[in-house]
C-alpha cells in the first residue's frame, strides 16, 4: 500500500491564500488583525513557537506583539496584564503560550482572557460552546487536524476514530468535535489516555488514529491495522548527535514503520504543527471580523 503523506504545509498554504482577501478587506477599513502573545519565563520551545507565530502574522500583513513576562511574576500581576490586553483595541486575539511555570494557575489565567479574544479557544465559555455543538473559536490544533482531513477528502462520518491523549487543548476538543453532528464529525470516537489498559486493543480498531500524547514513537505498526489514517500531533525532541543542535523532532507515531502500512499519515515536522499556527491566524482574522459585525449591530 502506497502511503499518502498528509502535508500540513500544502493545506496551510491553501488556507492562507484564502485569508489574503479577508485581510485586505479589513485593511481597507483601517483594521489590522492583531495578536498579543504572552510568554512567561524562559522556555526555549515556547519562544520558538511564539516567534514562528509572529513571523506568520507578519508575512500575512497582520500584527502581533510578544509580551515576555518574568518567570517570577505573580499571578495577580499577570491577571492585571491580561485585563489590560482585553481592553486594548489593537488586539483581536490574546494567546497565552503554554506550558506555564509551576507556580502559575493556568486555568485562572485562561479564564481571564476575554472569550471574544480567546483565539486559542481555551476559555471555558468557548469550550462550552464547542461541547454544545455551536463553536465560536475552535482550538487551533484540533481545527488544524480537521482541515487536513478535509483537504485530503478523508471522511470521518461512520468511521471509528481513536484519539490517544485527553488534554484540554488537543485530545478532548478533537474527540468532542469528531463525535458531533458536523460536516467533519459523525464519527464514533474512542478516547484513550495514560490509564487506558491495553492501548493496542483500541488503536487496532481505528479507521483514523489521532495521537496527542508527547511520547516519542509510542504508536507502532503492530498497534494499528493496515489502511489506517494517522494524524500525529506529537512534537517531541529526541537526542541526535548527528544534528548540529543535538536533537531532532519526532512525533508520537513511528513514521517510518507506518510507510506502506497506513493509508495516510501526517509527518512530524511538516504535518499538524504548521496548521496550528495557520488556524491561530485564521481565528484572529475571524475575531477582527466579529468586531466589525458588533460595530454594525450597534
Ligand atoms: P498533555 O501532555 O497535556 O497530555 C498528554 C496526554 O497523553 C494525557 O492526556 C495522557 O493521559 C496521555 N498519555 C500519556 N502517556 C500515555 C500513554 N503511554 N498511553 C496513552 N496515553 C498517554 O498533551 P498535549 O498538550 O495534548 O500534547 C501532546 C503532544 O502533542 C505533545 O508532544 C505536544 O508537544 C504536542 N502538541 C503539538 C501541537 C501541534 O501544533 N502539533 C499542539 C499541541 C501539542
Amino acid at each position: 500500500m502506497q502511503t499518502t503523506i498528509l502535508k500540513g504545509k500544502t493545506v496551510s498554504s491553501k488556507i492562507k491564500e484564502g485569508l489574503i482577501d479577508r485581510v485586505k478587506h479589513l485593511k481597507s477599513l483601517d483594521i489590522t488583525p492583531g495578536l498579543a502573545a504572552i510568554i512567561i519565563g524562559n522556555n526555549p520551545a515556547s519562544e520558538l513557537y511564539v516567534s514562528s507565530k509572529a513571523k506568520t502574522f507578519k508575512k500575512m500583513n497582520c500584527f502581533s506583539e510578544i509580551f515576555k513576562l518574568d518567570k517570577d511574576i505573580k499571578q495577580n500581576e499577570i491577571i492585571e496584564f491580561i485585563k489590560r490586553l482585553n481592553k486594548n483595541d489593537k488586539f483581536h486575539g490574546i494567546l497565552l503560550q503554554l506550558p506555564l511555570p509551576v507556580h502559575i494557575d493556568e486555568n485562572e489565567l485562561l479564564n481571564t482572557i476575554d472569550p471574544i479574544k480567546d483565539v486559542d479557544g481555551f476559555h471555558p465559555a468557548n469550550l462550552g460552546l464547542l461541547m454544545q455543538g455551536n463553536p465560536n473559536f475552535i482550538p487551533c490544533t484540533p481545527l488544524g487536524c480537521i482541515k487536513i482531513l478535509d483537504h485530503y477528502k478523508i471522511k470521518t462520518e461512520k468511521k471509528h476514530v481513536v484519539v490517544v491523549g485527553r488534554s484540554n487543548i488537543v485530545g478532548k476538543p478533537i474527540a468532542s468535535l469528531l463525535s458531533q453532528n458536523f460536516n467533519y464529525g459523525n464519527a464514533t470516537v474512542t478516547l484513550c489516555h495514560s490509564r487506558t489498559s491495553n492501548l493496542s486493543q483500541f488503536t487496532k480498531q481505528a479507521d483514523i488514529l489521532i495521537a496527542a500524547v508527547g511520547v516519542p514513537n509510542l504508536i507502532k505498526k503492530n498497534m494499528v491495522r493496515e489502511g489506517v489514517v494517522i494524524i500525529d500531533v506529537g512534537i517531541n525532541r529526541i537526542e541526535d548527535k548527528d544534528k548540529e543542535r543535538g536533537y531532532r523532532i519526532v512525533g508520537d507515531v513511528d513514521f517510518e514503520g507506518m510507510l506502506n502500512h497506513a493509508e495516510a499519515i501526517t509527518p512530524v515536522p511538516g504535518g499538524v504543527g504548521v496548521m496550528t499556527v495557520t488556524m491561530l491566524l485564521s481565528n484572529t482574522i475571524d475575531s477582527a471580523f466579529n468586531k466589525i459585525k458588533k460595530m454594525e449591530i450597534k
